[in-house]
């Protein structure tokens, strides 16, 4: 900057000098030109190298800087200087997204990112492939223009994406995806699809396995179920021994038809082509007769008190829900020590959400334990639960069930003193 000014002084220095000088030696009109043609020679000097910026400007990509003197030297030599760095800064970016282009395309999952309206901005190759899209042609385009299941659309709309969404066939038939959407950097999302065809068939395969395996021994053992009882009956059955293997066998058949008859149930549940049955229950008129059966089970043991608090009805599948309430009730009768006071109770609570649950005052389960209880077969203590007749697939059957209704199976417990085991439903479950 002071070598410009220093420049520019020494040229009007220069100038003032001359002109005087010569205005001295001959005369005022020679001093007068001189110091005009000085000044045009200047002006032009300027002006070729501003056109000559002006040119390079136009296109700086292709041309390269000229050449100047002077004072343009400096400036000019300062733009190159600068544009050799934006060009080094550039190179480096290129590289880098190019990086990131080859990491996301070497992703297993199909990643699209979309802006905050659901425009797409960039997809990997996988995306391409498990959607359909066109990493080029379909950029800008809205999501839901190209993906149309109406779940995804819900998914999308409903924006709530704790879970993902498993999507059935978006292109081929046959392919399962799972789709998560995660915000990032304010309010875009990034949409990560993971391909989960094989890992469904073997889930399928599970199930139908378990499925027809329980099916198939329900016949034998209502047979075997029967004989025994017979024998049991036969009046001239004196051997002890054999009465007590009778009772035994007996027993041990009827764990078995529960365990099969849970195992049953599950699969139904499971079953995505078994719709939810939906009418509308009065769950105030049902809870008495679920009552009357817990006092039966209870066989006068427990005091079991049932406060419906809400006339309120409920749409949902009656068989299931009767099913789900009835598995709370008699855990609460087989995990509460005779004495102990069980309260069942139907209310509506302040946010408009239906509730029912079953408190009991019985043993209790342990923090580390109450997380994985909806888990088939997990029991806290094996031997209690076989001895009170459980199969440890109840509470896993009330998951699916409140599941199934958009309901949340609440448990909360403290060892020693008891338990309250709840279900909330959907306000818009409310009739
Ligand atoms: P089970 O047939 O063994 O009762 P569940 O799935 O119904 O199977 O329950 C799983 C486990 O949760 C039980 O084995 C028991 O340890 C625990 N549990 C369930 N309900 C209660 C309760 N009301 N009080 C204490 N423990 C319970």
């Amino acid at each position: 900057m002071f070598e410009l000014w220093r420049r520019a002084l020494t040229f009007l220095l220069i100038l003032f000098s001359l002109s005087l000088l010569l205005w001295a030696v001959a005369g005022a009109l020679a001093a007068a030109i001189t110091f005009g043609l000085l000044l045009f020679y200047r002006w032009v000097y300027h002006v070729r190298h501003l056109l000559a910026l002006n040119y390079w400007l136009q296109d700086p990509e292709g041309r390269t800087l000229p050449d100047a003197s002077g004072p343009w030297d400096e400036v000019f030599s300062r733009i190159y200087k600068m544009v050799r760095e934006h060009r080094k800064e550039r190179t480096k970016r290129a590289a880098a997204l190019h990086d990131m282009e080859q990491a996301t395309s070497a992703l297993p999952e199909g990643v699209v990112s979309l802006d905050r309206a659901g425009h797409i901005e960039w997809c990997n190759p996988l995306a391409e492939l498990h959607l359909g899209l066109d990493g080029v042609r379909d950029v800008g385009q809205h999501i839901t223009y190209l993906a149309r299941q109406p779940e995804f659309v819900q998914y999308l709309a409903a924006n709530n994406f704790s879970d993902p969404l498993i999507l059935r066939g978006p292109r081929q038939d046959d392919l399962i995806l799972s789709c998560k959407l995660v915000g990032y950097s304010g309010n875009k999302k990034l949409l990560i699809t993971r391909d989960i065809t094989s890992f469904e068939r073997v889930e399928t395969m599970r199930r139908d396995f378990v499925a027809n395996v329980s099916h198939e021994l329900r016949t034998p053992l209502t047979v075997v179920n029967g004989f025994v009882e017979t024998l049991h009956d036969m009046p001239n059955l004196e051997n002890e021994m054999a009465r007590r293997a009778l009772n035994l066998m007996g027993e041990q058949t009827q764990r078995m038809e529960h365990l099969v008859g849970d195992l049953l149930t599950l699969s139904k549940l499971e079953d995505r082509l078994n719709v939810l049955q939906e009418e509308v229950l009065d769950v105030p008129e049902l809870l008495p007769r679920c009552y009357e059966d817990g006092l039966a089970l209870s066989g006068g043991q427990h005091q079991i008190k049932l406060e419906v608090l809400s006339d309120c009805k409920l749409l949902g599948c009656a068989e299931e829900l009767r099913s789900a309430f009835s598995n709370l009730i008699s855990n609460a009768i087989r995990y509460t020590p005779p004495g102990g006071e069980i309260v069942l109770t139907w209310q509506l609570l302040d946010n408009g959400q239906p509730l029912f649950s079953v408190k009991d005052a019985g043993i209790g389960i342990a923090p580390q334990h109450i997380s994985r209880l909806t888990e088939r077969f997990y029991r806290v203590d094996s031997s209690r639960s076989r001895a009170s007749g459980g199969t440890g697939l109840g509470l896993a059957i009330v998951k699916h069930i409140a599941n199934r209704h958009q309901a949340r199976l609440g448990i909360v417990s403290v060892e020693g003193q008891g338990s309250t085991f709840s279900i909330e439903f959907p306000a818009k479950r409310r009739r």
